[in-house]
């Protein structure tokens, strides 16, 4: 069934059908779209309500919404999120690289490999392309893929199995008398929908913002206030430079974004174990590009000369072309990309201010900046047949907050610690001093990686469904 919230006859077909749900899905982005339909995988009869704020929109609507928060640190950017059915899933990247032990450390709820058999799952259940793992990796290099038409999860929407309640803001949810209830505004009007359990997927800054409105309007008196919105976490990206003198023994055209029958892949580039081990670092990849492509996109995109960019189009193609025949490729200039991992730090956080808006936290620390600067010169050493003639710029604080970019992967907030007086979940990630309601979504990340996030989240989901199942309750 499909509700439509701002449509009359639609809410009033809705409340006289005066239905009864086992669970409440809050947020049908990539996850509460994917829970639903793990749940009734493994049992079909479950009665579900997915609740969602936007409406049906496509990808070039998506593309448009500016949805920025207020942010001090690194930039929080406005498309980093959407509101509609399906969520981020309209204009994410649908980028997937396997789970290693060195990008989760020892702080999450289960070890790598049970999360790895999770990803394998989830991936066979959603064709991702999972575990399509190049064989000629080397330790430190790191598989990266992702579809030549990105999902979009809209798609997986079964309304014949379950009930979408879209346009519906909820702005709070609570527990009484062994029921979960979500809670929104009809004009001024107070609504409530009941359930066995509710779980939160409206991707982390919304969850954040939701649960301490909760908090805040005393509806979840025992839950752990003071964790809430701390240790968030982001994947800043940005050029660290490039090499200008490239190895001739070194087959580039490994690492380079390539396209395969149904996918593109490229290959990033860890630090070795070792020297992380030794200088206490975090998680971080570089990616190649060769700079006259970058080059050439900028000027592309910047134009609105049709001619022109119709002409550099016709250039670009051409170069890679040529590049694709391995004539000058070598003798190309390279830019590294880096994508960082950030530590879980109380100071970064997310807090709601007086007037209900988010602001955003997200400060970078020296060993952030260690862990660049070590990365690029590992690479220049490595890559660069003139190590001492390459420019190497000044990274600091003031460089990073200029040139990062938030990747859209917002993690912590609503963390998971062994110890539970610094958790806000447990291990099954139901909110600590709640009965029955759960969180999914990567603001439960204990630790980032540098990795992009969603198959972990997704992972988490089945794990998560199949838990909600095994409860005696539904
Ligand atoms: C441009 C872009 C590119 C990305 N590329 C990648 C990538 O290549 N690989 C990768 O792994 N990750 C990528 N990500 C991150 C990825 O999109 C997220 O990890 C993923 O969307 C998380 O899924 P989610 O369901 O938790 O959140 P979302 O998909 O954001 O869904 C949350 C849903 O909740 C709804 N909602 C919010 N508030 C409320 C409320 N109060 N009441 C009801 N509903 C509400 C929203 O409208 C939305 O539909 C990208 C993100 C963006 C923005």
């Amino acid at each position: 069934m499909l509700i439509n919230f701002k449509d009359k006859n639609s809410l009033l077909l809705f409340s006289k059908a005066k239905k009864k749900y086992d669970i409440q899905i809050i947020g049908a982005g990539i996850i509460g779209i994917s829970i639903s339909n793990f749940l009734l995988k493994y049992k079909s009869n479950l009665k579900i309500l997915l609740i969602e704020r936007g409406r049906f929109i496509n990808n070039a609507q998506a593309k448009k919404q500016n949805n920025s928060v207020k942010f001090k640190g690194l930039s929080i950017k406005g498309d980093s999120r959407v509101f509609g059915v399906g969520g981020s899933s309209l204009t994410w990247g649908n980028i997937i690289s396997n789970i290693t032990n060195d990008e989760l450390s020892n702080k999450w709820p289960i070890n790598a490999g049970a999360i790895d058999r999770y990803c394998k799952d989830v991936s066979n259940i959603l064709n991702l392309a999972y575990s399509t793992k190049d064989k000629n990796l080397k330790k430190n290099e790191r598989y990266f893929s992702y579809p030549i038409q990105p999902i979009n999860f809209k798609n997986y929407l079964n309304t014949s199995k379950i009930d979408l309640l879209y346009n519906c803001n909820v702005d709070k949810v609570c527990e009484e008398n062994k029921c979960c209830i979500s809670i929104f505004k009809n004009q001024k009007k107070e609504i409530k929908i009941k359930s066995s359990q509710i779980i939160l997927s409206l991707g982390t800054l919304e969850i954040i913002k939701l649960l301490h409105n909760s908090i805040k309007s005393k509806h979840l008196p025992k839950v752990n206030k003071k964790i809430l919105g701390k240790y968030f976490m982001n994947h800043p990206k940005f050029n660290i430079g490039e090499i200008k003198f490239l190895k001739k023994n070194i087959y580039i055209k490994k690492f380079l974004l390539k396209k395969n029958d149904n996918h593109f892949s490229y290959i990033g580039i860890s630090l070795p174990k070792k020297i992380k081990k030794k200088f206490d670092l975090l998680n971080s990849y570089v990616s190649f590009k060769p700079k006259i492509y970058s080059e050439l996109e900028n000027k592309i995109n910047a134009s609105k000369n049709k001619l022109y960019k119709l002409k550099n189009r016709a250039l670009l193609k051409m170069i890679k072309l040529i590049d694709y025949f391995n004539f000058f490729l070598n003798k190309r200039q390279f830019l590294m990309k880096v994508f960082l991992e950030m530590e879980p730090k109380k100071e970064n956080q997310v807090k709601i201010d007086k007037n209900n808006k988010i602001k955003v936290f997200n400060f970078i620390s020296n060993k952030e900046i260690k862990t660049i600067k070590i990365l690029r010169d590992y690479i220049l050493k490595k890559y660069s047949s003139d190590y001492f003639n390459e420019e190497k710029k000044n990274i600091t604080k003031k460089f990073i907050y200029k040139y990062a970019q938030d990747a859209s992967h917002h993690m912590g907030g609503t963390i998971y610690d062994h110890k539970i007086k610094n958790s806000f979940v447990d291990k099954n990630l139901k909110i600590i001093g709640s009965k029955n309601i759960f969180i999914c979504s990567s603001s439960f990340f204990p630790t980032s990686g540098s990795v992009n996030p969603t198959i972990i989240i997704l992972a988490f989901a089945l794990r998560l469904s199949k838990h909600i199942l095994k409860i005696k309750k539904i």
